[in-house]
């Protein structure tokens, strides 16, 4: 009657949706003011007025058709020429836009790329734990099998043993996510430097080449200066998925895309796969008036400093209380150590007190919990002395 693996997935709810519902329950019965929700990431502040003003400007000015129409299946020239134009004056990218893909939004961009590369039912993909959780299903979806790195719990970077003991014969590609959700980590170009070298090695032993594929939904939201760095550069074999979702703060509206460069073994065979893969998926065109707003918009964000503030404010917070957690450099996740390392029963005494974190589980890494603090600073401040009381819960540790 129906396929059970899609029953099934259909069936699990996402432990992140699940708190957030739990959330807007609560706040209906408890109050607003009363419940602390750092479940979902989903950005707080309002996307940069290039967007409004370019919506505006689009709706009064262009034809129906020329911004509700639909575009060519990998999205309309003149944006995907836009963005390579910007990566070429930004990063010396070397690109056009015929080597991007317009997605709805780094999802999107994963899931299609996933099912563009995986050929064989034995193709691994390596991701690194914490990961997004999202990659099981798309891995999954697309016939291939994860193959899990073991977190590196001290400062949640890259375990470059780990990976080199994790790639096989049978690896296809290797995710990063850099700055990374949930350990709102940042990787140096040392460390990209050390993973180009390894997989250039691995490829050579195994006598084929292991993608990298570069999930990049945070690329702009990075702290105290680091620099943005372009992952293509220290790795030829790499693919990025973008989205704008957080860059921009749109992830409603569902746009992104996929960056296949030339210096790809088998770039255009692979772009072609892509734009297959996107079609089996019923991916026509990404959202037409989208791909005009990004394009008025390239090297523009949202204002990553309240971000920014938000973290100061809460690792502050947190740490003086006594919680144990690595200082994110990205993206706006805070990772906390469970205080008697047990995650679910931390998530749970904090629900009872009205604060929704999401336990590191599903993330590939128990002990640990993910606080979102893409929230109002306010509700940082007043959570403070409910974390504490949270911390008292757990004096005999
Ligand atoms: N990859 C990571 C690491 C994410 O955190 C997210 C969203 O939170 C995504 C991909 C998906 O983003 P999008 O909204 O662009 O589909």
């Amino acid at each position: 009657m129906y396929d059970t693996t899609m029953y099934a997935l259909g069936a699990k709810r996402s432990a992140i949706r699940a708190l957030f519902d739990y959330g807007q329950e609560q706040a209906a019965k408890v109050g607003k003011e009363n419940v602390f929700d750092f479940s979902i990431g989903n950005p707080s502040i309002p996307a940069p007025n290039c967007v409004q003003d370019e919506i505006v400007r689009l709706a009064r000015e262009e034809a129906p058709a020329a911004i509700h129409g639909y575009t060519p299946a990998p999205g309309d020239p003149v944006v995907r020429q836009g963005v390579a134009d910007y990566m070429n004056q930004t990063f010396q990218a070397n690109v056009t836009g015929n080597n991007f893909y317009m997605t709805c939004g780094a999802s999107a961009s994963l899931a299609i790329i996933l099912r563009a590369l995986i050929a064989e039912n034995e193709d691994e993909i390596i991701v690194n734990a914490p990961f997004f959780p999202e990659y099981r299903v798309f891995i999954q979806n697309a016939g291939g099998r994860l193959v899990m790195v073991p977190p590196d719990t001290e400062q949640f970077q890259l375990s470059m043993t780990g990976l080199a003991e994790a790639i096989t014969s049978h690896t296809k590609a290797v995710i990063i996510n850099t700055p990374n959700n949930p350990s709102g980590s940042v990787y140096s170009a040392d460390t990209l430097m050390k993973l180009g070298e390894l997989l250039r090695c691995k490829s050579a032993e195994f006598g084929h080449p292991i993608f990298l594929i570069s999930d990049e939904p945070y690329r702009e939201v990075i702290y105290d200066g680091l620099p943005v760095l372009y992952v293509p550069e220290f790795y030829k074999n790499t693919v990025i998925c973008y989205s704008y979702s957080k860059s921009l703060s749109l992830p409603g509206e569902r746009v992104g895309y996929i960056l296949v460069p030339n210096e790809v073994d088998g770039s255009r065979e692979i772009f072609t796969a892509v734009c297959g893969s996107g079609r089996s998926m019923g991916f026509v065109c990404a959202p037409h008036l989208f791909q005009k707003v990004i394009l008025a918009c390239q090297g523009k964000t949202a204002n990553i400093g309240i971000y920014d503030s938000n973290r100061k404010l809460i690792y502050h917070g947190l740490t003086d209380i006594g919680f144990q957690c690595v200082y994110p450099s990205g993206a706006f996740y805070l990772f906390v150590k469970a205080p008697d390392g047990d995650a679910n029963q931390f998530m749970e005494n904090a629900k009872k007190l009205n604060i929704l974190i999401v336990p590191g589980d599903e993330f590939g890494c128990p002990g640990y919990c993910r606080i979102s603090y893409c929230v109002d600073p306010d509700m940082i401040r007043r959570s403070l002395p409910v974390f504490k009381q949270l911390y008292e819960l757990y004096s005999h540790v």
